[in-house]
């Protein structure tokens, strides 16, 4: 029998896929991702070379290839805002190859989702950064831009789509709740982003980031400064006489006292921040976990929001 695919609709159909690709802003840069990721795939299938004569090593007889293993995976989120005024804007960024950046998605203000680079690959979104000892949280996150100048709140269908993405990354690659963090707490003397209106708070309460315990944030009291030595000048005979009135607390709170021995230095270092510039790294920390009256001065209100979230990096 003769085949039955009909002929005339060809022509209409080659029409239709030309205009596509034509249509397409992005065509010839897809085109470079996938001659970038074929190159690196060759990378990939190289086997390693037993006796390569280029270092001191002492190399075994031959080659030998483990059979247990997967690709590499990212275990921290950086966000960012774009300081860009569209999405259009930032797509256009991290396809011209002269400005060296790019991310892993970029999220719109209407929720669309890009996803630019396969999460296994290195996007150029953190630049110099530190959290804890890692130096190169490129190679080991995913980086999110979110459309925003820098100054706005983030939409709603943002937020929406930004929640969705971080399941699914916490999910497949298994990443741990402390590790989802902001650029600018990677790189505190250069990043102010995401900007102060993001929402960290709703973040942690679904399970992306870190937040503290408000009510025991309100119940946190200083431990009073005990001289070492009294003036026993200051000790007078007429003092034994004065009355001593105990303040007895009409209903029980349970108070948490912050030592007098807490180091807000040590306790910034200890959740992640470089404190290299102590200053830089007390602005970070308030423009995440404060978000009012981000400088470097740290207020006692902030120093028991400080005291807490460390005290839950110990745990
Ligand atoms: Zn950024």
């Amino acid at each position: 029998m003769k085949s039955s695919t009909p002929k005339r609709f060809l022509p209409f159909c080659l029409a239709l896929a030309l205009a596509a690709c034509t249509t397409h802003p992005y065509t010839s840069t897809n085109r470079a991702y996938k001659k970038k990721a074929k190159a690196y795939a060759k990378t990939l299938r190289q086997t390693p070379v037993a006796n390569p004569g280029e270092d001191s090593l002492q190399q075994g007889d031959y080659w030998v290839g483990t059979t247990n293993f997967n690709m590499r995976k990212p275990n921290y989120v950086v966000i960012h805002h774009t300081a860009q005024n569209s999405t259009e804007q930032t797509l256009k960024t991290f396809t011209t190859p002269r400005t060296q950046v790019s991310a892993h998605y970029v999220i719109g203000r209407d929720g669309k989702v890009y996803h630019m680079l396969s999460d296994f690959l290195r996007a150029w979104h953190g630049g110099t950064g530190k959290w804890g000892n890692n130096t190169d949280l490129n190679s080991s996150s995913i980086g999110i831009e979110l459309d925003n100048n820098g100054y706005e709140p983030f939409a709603e269908a943002q937020i929406t789509s930004l929640l969705q993405v971080l399941a699914l990354l916490k999910k497949t690659h298994g990443i741990p709740a402390a590790n989802f963090i902001g650029h600018s707490d990677i790189a505190p003397s250069r990043k102010v982003d995401p900007n102060p209106t993001f929402p960290w708070k709703r973040l942690a309460d679904a399970g992306f980031g870190t937040w503290y315990d408000e009510e025991a944030v309100r119940n946190t009291v200083f431990a009073p400064t005990i001289p070492l030595f009294q003036d026993s000048a200051a000790v007078t005979a007429d003092s034994a006489a004065v009355p001593v009135t105990v303040l007895v607390p009409t209903t029980t709170v349970a108070v948490d006292t912050i030592p007098t021995s807490f180091q807000p230095k040590d306790a910034l270092r200890i959740i992640g921040y470089d404190v290299k510039n102590l200053e830089a790294a007390i602005k970070a920390f308030k423009l995440h976990f404060i978000q009012k009256e981000v400088n470097g001065i740290l207020t006692d209100d902030d120093k028991k929001v400080l005291y807490h979230l460390y005290k839950k990096s110990l745990e």
